[in-house]
């Protein structure tokens, strides 16, 4: 279990200038992705982000067994297609060095500012522009994309003791590689995502090891493979072979969207390969049992893994189903009072999703935060990339933008065409500034979340991180991605209130007027 690799390359040096037209927050998938686009469409701009390299989740989560669970073929950028891709679902290492060559090769990495946070944005009315303060000082910018990512800080357990824990502890975001593993007494809690890609790896190395249930997650087997070398010779020679690929990945992905959101029902294959899963990887009737969840399949993610099951019935393995009382120095007590000791404790309970750090940070027309504002209407935008009241701001990876099924770099693709489109009009049009209308905001998001009512997630009997605390789904996209797509292939400046013209950059503010384009 080696440390990633340290980056490399530089970043943008020296002292911040005063104003770029776009400041960019995250130097993910999202980030890099608006950074390249807004190179070819000649814009200024910057990239903030407090790691010291590009790859957000694909930087951060180093854990072992990190890979991703929507093939590489549709889960890497269209414009960049790799054939090098070793495996059909590549893991972390992969992926991060992809997303550092598509960086370096699209010679954008002298617009990154790294090892900075972006700690405050507040919308100045007057000039018109968001004043900004970061880490790295301040400065002002016409327009704030966050790229700050959906999945990204580590979300960890209120659980009584965990504080005064005396072994090593830490969130599989944050995977500690000097701590030593090997014969070591393991627990972790959570079986979700990062969890079912833990578990196998750390079962080979443990002496013992606890993994802490509170739901079983439904796990579908992984039809992984390695591509052999003619396959990848041809994958870089064939013309159009590539394409050919991703096509039928993305399609083959897409007909899952009805039993996700209309007919649940119509995913009762999936509940058979996935019951079909546990008894390959699980002798024993009562582990068969603990393992089985009790709500629709679909409801909470999918998982996909081969090893996840024999790791939890191999001997030096528990799957701990009685909740959990609290952490002692030395161990976890469960609500029976049994207390386990361990030596390492890895928290693998996810991260803050219907509560984006982000939105704390981010101050809007009204002088309210984003969370603020959130926190009374839940996390909600139009068309999941601007939002009423917060003027040329542009979030990618916004809310109920995120998929079940499949690729959030189509996602961020569609959504970076929209922020660009809205650029491009500001500019042809010399608006200073755009916001939605709450009228045309309310009603996307009555009519989103009217679908979303028979989804599999809101019907299937769950409780899941894509619910707030209200049981609202605010995290994901109830139809299919070629309506997201479609939706968001031009921006529509009628459903915006328009301000403008522009105060002149470094000029006196002046008072701009409002011109109300139409009315929503
Ligand atoms: C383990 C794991 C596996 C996943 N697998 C898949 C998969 O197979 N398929 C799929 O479609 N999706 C997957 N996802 C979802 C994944 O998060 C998205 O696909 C995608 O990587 C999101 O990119 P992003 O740029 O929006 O966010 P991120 O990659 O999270 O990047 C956000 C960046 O913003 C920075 N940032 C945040 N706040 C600030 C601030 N205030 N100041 C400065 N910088 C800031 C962070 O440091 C980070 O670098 C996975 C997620 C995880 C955690």
């Amino acid at each position: 279990m080696t440390a990633p690799a340290s980056t490399g390359h530089l970043g943008h040096t020296g002292p911040l200038p005063a104003h770029v037209d776009v400041l960019v927050v995250g130097a993910g998938f999202a980030g890099l992705c608006a950074a390249i686009k807004l190179a070819e469409d000649g814009r200024d701009f910057l990239v903030v982000d407090k790691g010291a390299d590009v790859g957000g989740t694909w930087r951060d989560n180093t854990y072992p067994g990190a890979a991703c669970d929507v093939p590489s073929q549709l889960y890497s950028f269209s414009f960049a297609p790799n054939p090098a891709w070793t495996r059909s679902f590549s893991q972390q290492p992969e992926i991060h060095a992809y997303l550092r060559s598509v960086a370096e090769r699209s010679g954008v990495l002298d617009r990154f500012v790294f090892s900075s946070t972006v700690d405050h944005a507040e919308w100045d009315e007057t000039a018109q522009r968001w004043a900004v303060r970061t880490s790295a000082g301040d400065l002002t910018a016409t327009a704030l994309i966050s790229g700050a990512g959906g999945l990204s800080e580590p979300k960890l357990p209120d659980i009584e003791g965990i504080d005064g824990f005396a072994g090593e502890i830490f969130h599989s975001a944050r995977w500690n590689h000097d701590a030593d593993l090997a014969g070591k007494r393991i627990a972790v809690i959570g079986t979700g995502a990062s969890a079912i890609q833990i578990v196998p790896e750390l079962q080979q190395v443990a002496g013992h090891l606890d993994v802490y249930q509170r739901t079983a997650p439904w796990v579908l087997p992984r039809h992984d493979r390695s591509y052999p070398a003619v396959e990848r010779a041809a994958l870089r020679h064939v013309p159009g072979l590539q394409k050919a690929y991703r096509t039928a990945i993305y399609w083959g992905r897409e007909t899952y969207v009805p039993a996700f959101t209309v007919v649940p029902d119509m995913a009762y294959p999936a509940k058979l390969l996935a019951q079909g899963n546990i008894r390959k990887g699980i002798d024993d009737p009562e582990l068969r049992r603990k393992v089985t969840p009790d709500f629709k399949i679909g409801c909470k993610r999918i998982l996909i893994s081969n090893g996840y099951y024999p790791a939890l019935a191999a001997d030096n393995t528990e799957l701990v189903t009685d909740g959990i009382a609290r952490v002692t120095p030395t161990g976890i007590v469960t609500k029976d009072g049994t207390e386990r000791p361990i030596d390492v404790l890895v928290v693998a309970t996810g991260f803050h999703t219907t509560d984006q750090p982000i939105a704390h940070h981010i101050v809007g027309r009204e002088g309210r935060t984003l969370a603020e504002v959130w926190a009374e209407t839940g996390m909600s935008a139009y068309k999941g990339t601007t939002i009423a009241g917060f003027p040329n701001l542009f979030q990618i990876v916004g809310p109920n933008t995120g998929l079940g099924h499949s690729s959030m770099v189509f996602v961020i693709e569609s959504q970076v065409a929209y922020i660009r489109d809205a650029l491009a009009t500001m500019e042809r049009n010399g608006y200073a500034a755009v916001e939605p209308r709450p009228a045309a905001q309310a009603r996307w998001n009555d009519a989103l979340h009217r679908r979303m009512s028979r989804s599999v997630w809101s019907t299937g009997g769950c409780a899941s991180w894509y619910l707030d605390e209200h049981g609202r789904n605010t995290t994901l996209w109830p139809r299919s991605t070629f309506n997201l797509r479609a939706v968001l292939r031009r921006f529509d400046a009628r459903h915006y209130k328009i301000t403008g013209p522009a105060p002149a950059v470094g000029g006196p503010g002046t008072t701009p007027t409002q011109r109300e384009a139409v009315t929503a």
